[in-house]
C-alpha cells in the first residue's frame, strides 16, 4: 500500500503510513483498545464520509467539529487575532468547506495542540496553511509521525504575543496548555474534565491521569499542575473538548487543592 495518511477507526489518531500495525493512543494505557481489533480508515475513505461545522464562541474564538463524529470527537480551537491566528487543536477531519471557512478567517500562522487526544487532523491544517510554527512539547514527540514539529518546546514557549505554552505533564508525557492572556482563557487540554448538561452549562469537574479507567494523578503531578497554572490569569478553560466559560482560575485551583488534601482518587466535583 502506498504511503499516506490513515486514520484509528477506533480513536481517530493519525499515522502517516503505509500498513499501520497498531495504533500508539489507543495501546496507550489511557485509553480501551478496540473490541474487535484494529481499522485503519485511508484518507480518501474519511473525506468521502465526513463533512463538518463550525460555530463562533467569542468575538475572536471559532469551534471547529466534524460530523459524523470520528474517534474522540474532539473541537479545533481557531483564535483569530491580528498577529496571525492560532490553531490549537485540531477536529478529527476539516472537510474542504471547513478549511475554506479557516481561509476565510485569515488562516493559521502559528499551530499547536496540548497532547496527542487533541491532535485530530493537525497534519492537514500543517499541509494547507504552512504555518510558521507547529509547536508540540520535545516528550511527546514520538506521537507526531502524521505531521512535522517545527517548534518542540521544553518548559514555556512564547507561541506568539500573549499566547503562551506551558508544559505540564500529568495525564501525559508532554502534556502542555496553552495561555491566551488577551483573552484570559485557558487551553488546558486534559488537565480538567468538565461534564456539561445538555445546554452546555459545566455541572462537575475533575483532574485525573486517565478518564476512562479513572487513574488518579500522583500528589506530585497535582501540584506540578497547580505551580504552572497560579500565576495565570484565566475566566474560562476549554479542553479538547469542552468550552467552559463557568470554570475560571479560583474554581480551577480549587479542584486541585481539594485533591490535595487527600490520597490519590478521582473524584467530580459538583459546580
Ligand atoms: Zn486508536
Ligand atoms: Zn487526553
Amino acid at each position: 500500500m502506498p504511503l499516506s495518511w490513515y486514520a484509528c477507526a477506533h480513536c481517530g489518531f493519525w499515522q502517516r503510513h503505509f500498513d499501520p500495525a497498531d495504533c500508539p493512543v489507543c495501546s496507550d494505557v489511557r485509553n480501551d483498545l478496540p473490541e474487535d481489533g484494529w481499522r485503519f480508515l485511508p484518507e480518501a475513505e474519511i473525506a468521502a464520509t465526513h463533512g463538518g461545522t463550525w460555530r463562533q464562541v467569542a468575538e475572536d474564538l471559532w469551534a471547529f467539529t466534524t460530523t459524523p463524529a470520528l474517534g474522540l470527537a474532539g473541537t479545533g480551537w481557531l483564535i483569530v487575532r491580528p498577529g496571525g491566528n492560532i490553531a490549537f487543536e485540531a477536529a478529527p477531519y476539516y472537510s474542504d468547506a471547513m478549511l475554506a471557512q479557516i481561509e476565510a478567517l485569515g488562516g493559521i500562522r502559528f499551530l499547536a495542540a496540548s497532547h496527542c487526544h487533541g491532535y485530530g487532523a493537525l497534519f492537514q491544517l500543517q499541509r494547507t496553511f504552512s504555518p510558521e510554527r507547529v509547536a508540540i512539547h520535545k516528550d511527546d514527540l514520538r506521537l507526531t509521525k502524521a505531521f512535522r514539529v517545527t517548534a518542540p518546546f521544553d518548559d514555556v514557549l512564547a507561541l506568539a504575543p500573549g499566547c503562551t505554552l506551558h508544559h505540564v505533564g500529568g495525564h501525559y508525557e508532554g502534556q502542555a496548555c496553552l495561555h491566551d492572556e488577551p483573552g484570559r482563557r485557558l487551553f488546558c487540554g486534559d488537565m480538567f474534565k468538565v461534564d456539561q448538561d445538555e445546554g452546555g452549562r459545566a455541572t462537575a469537574i475533575s483532574s485525573h491521569k486517565a478518564f476512562h479507567k479513572d487513574i488518579p494523578l500522583t500528589h506530585g503531578e497535582l501540584r506540578r499542575y497547580r505551580a504552572v497554572i497560579a500565576p495565570l490569569a484565566f475566566d474560562a478553560v476549554l479542553t479538547p473538548f469542552e468550552f467552559a466559560p463557568e470554570i475560571g482560575r479560583p474554581v480551577a485551583l480549587a479542584v486541585l487543592d481539594e485533591a490535595l488534601t487527600r490520597p490519590p482518587g478521582v473524584k467530580r466535583v459538583l459546580l
